[in-house]
């Protein structure tokens, strides 16, 4: 068959020599180790934590050998792609503080682009059409049609179902066939003419599971669909030589496609990078541990994180927690230091299934919400109300003496062991909406509403928002005194029959009257924030509720 003649049927024209993209996209001027590293994802529109998660440890690899992280789009497939999806992939990456160095939208160095695959299509071409003159490559016009009705004749059969062997009927096609069916216009897509036995099983250095079985890849792949735009498989194995990168870390499903890359990167005569095949994402669904799914978990979204207000570094530590054994030992001893002083190692990544727990996420958000200053609070929260925030939330940040004051008092002092009441900014705003107006009581009086009303109309009485704390209290214990409840704790604990109660039943009265809430901080400083005449309000609107 004369090869050279079929290749310019398919794909006429004058392409680039292989040598001159090798000297289009020369191998990077970096220094021994470093490694080049990059995000390649789809613009769906979808992006999740599994990116992230595979984002971060390819960042920090690239980043601590003194390489480049860049960022690829893979827009190969039409169907799946949105509008603005990668507006939203660098905005999500953004927030948490994954950098890239080059790529779509990042305004680094061009020279390894373009970006996106859709606007690399002749490069695709170039290389399938020296792939179809070499013979490692024929057009393929089966239908859907035929297509599945291959595959129900495989699975009734048995047999590994796919394209490939004595399956693979345009593989066998004569010239003569391929030339009649070019010239009746049918549609035809390009395969890659497998060289593989499956018979055969090698060893493959995977960077995170390490050694591992692989099996030879015997499909006939796709390699460019029908309107000439190239697979996932292809685009990859062109793109990550032609943009130099030199070790892929993706999700552990690419596994099973390995085989398929391997033989590419081969065919096309270029030097394979190093893999490391990441392991998923798992959550605890009762007994069973399961992946992280897109219909049935939120958390697994990206967007869950900034809607819900989590403080982008305390993922980034919960990621880190999970993608190096190593790390919350190291962060236990230096939480001052910079994340990026971590000795991130690729070697320290986990081999199977990492649980992602949202409990431990919530610890981790507590330390590092505990750790800013009212100040930087104050910054966060607003960010996030701006966004997501209720008009009656955006407006906590119209007076921000105020909300300092708020802020310090629901923090606790910098330095002395502080308070971890915020989990997230949503959470955070929620808590301290009692600053701002008296809403719903979130918690019931442990007392009986007379005793309760009688402590309410007492407090009234006597109450001086300029006294110190220690006469107000002074006061509260007088009222206990009063009213039959305990002012002296150790008198209670030795009989607490011979009261109603204790005065820590007295203060939790008044400041479920004045917050709705059994905890909060310090009463009295409370009080002194909202003012005598807004605390006696709340007090007088509670009294007439029970009226
Ligand atoms: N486009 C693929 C994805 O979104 C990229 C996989 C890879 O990193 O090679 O999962």
């Amino acid at each position: 068959m004369d090869l050279k003649k079929l290749a310019e049927r398919l794909l006429p024209g004058e392409y680039p020599a292989p040598a001159d993209y090798e000297a289009l996209y020369p191998p990077r001027a970096l220094g021994k180790g470093a490694e080049v590293t990059r995000l390649a994802p789809s613009p769906t529109g979808f992006i999740h934590l599994g990116n992230l998660f595979v984002a971060i440890a390819n960042e920090r690899i690239a980043h601590r050998s003194g390489g480049i992280m860049f960022l690829r789009i893979e827009d190969t497939d039409l169907k799946r792609k949105v509008e603005g999806a990668v507006e939203a992939v660098k905005n999500a990456l953004r927030y948490f503080d994954v950098r890239f160095d080059e790529g779509a939208e990042i305004g680094g160095d061009d020279t390894y682009g373009p970006w996106y695959q859709r606007q690399r299509a002749e490069i695709y071409r170039a290389f399938a059409k020296k792939l179809i003159e070499e013979g490692r490559a024929y057009p393929c016009f089966c239908t859907e049609e035929e297509l599945s009705a291959l595959r129900e004749k495989q699975t009734a059969e048995k047999k590994v179902t796919g394209y490939y062997g004595e399956y693979a009927v345009c593989r066998h096609l004569s010239e003569e066939e391929i030339y009649q069916k070019l010239d009746a216009g049918l549609p035809y897509v390009i395969r890659l003419r497998s060289q593989g036995d499956p018979a055969h099983k090698f060893t493959f250095r995977d960077q995170i599971k390490g050694d591992i079985t692989v099996t030879e890849n015997d499909q006939d792949v796709v390699i460019l669909k029908s309107d000439g735009i190239p697979t996932y498989h292809f685009a990859h194995a062109v793109d990550d030589h032609f943009m130099r990168t030199t070790l892929v870390i993706r999700g552990e499903e690419w596994l099973a496609s390995l085989p398929v890359h391997l033989e590419l990167f081969s065919a096309l005569g270029f030097a394979c990078p190093k893999y490391g095949h990441n392991c998923s994402l798992m959550k605890m669904d009762g007994e069973t541990k399961r992946k992280l799914s897109k219909r049935k978990d939120p958390e697994l979204s990206l967007e869950f994180y900034r809607r819900e207000g989590y403080f982008p570094r305390a993922v980034k530590v919960y990621m880190l927690t999970l993608l190096n054994s190593n790390f919350e030992e190291w962060y236990a001893k230096f939480p001052e230091k910079p994340l990026e002083e971590f000795p991130f190692s690729v070697s320290k990544m986990g081999k199977s299934g990492a649980l992602f727990d949202l409990d431990k996420l919530n610890d981790i958000s507590k330390n590092e919400l505990s750790r800013l200053s009212a100040e930087e609070m104050l910054c966060f929260l607003k960010d996030w109300a701006e966004a997501f925030g209720s008009e009656e939330e955006k407006g906590y940040f119209r007076d921000e003496a105020y909300l300092l004051r708020v802020l310090n008092l629901c923090m606790g002092t910098a330095g002395k062991k502080r308070r971890k009441d915020f989990t997230t900014a949503k959470q955070a705003v929620g808590l301290i909406a009692y600053f701002f107006r008296k809403g719903e009581r979130t918690d019931e009086y442990r007392i009986p509403a007379a005793d309760k009303n009688a402590i309410l109309r007492a407090f009234l009485e006597t109450f001086d928002e300029g006294d110190d704390s220690q006469v107000w209290f002074q006061k509260v214990k007088q009222i206990a005194d009063m009213l039959g409840f305990a002012s002296d704790m150790k008198a209670y604990k030795a009989d607490s029959s011979a009261y109603k109660g204790s005065v820590a039943d007295v203060a939790e009265a008044l400041r479920i009257a004045v917050t709705g809430r059994a905890n909060t901080p310090d009463l009295w400083t409370i009080m002194q924030i909202l003012g005598g005449e807004e605390t006696r309000r709340r007090i007088r609107a509670e009294l007439e509720v029970q009226a």
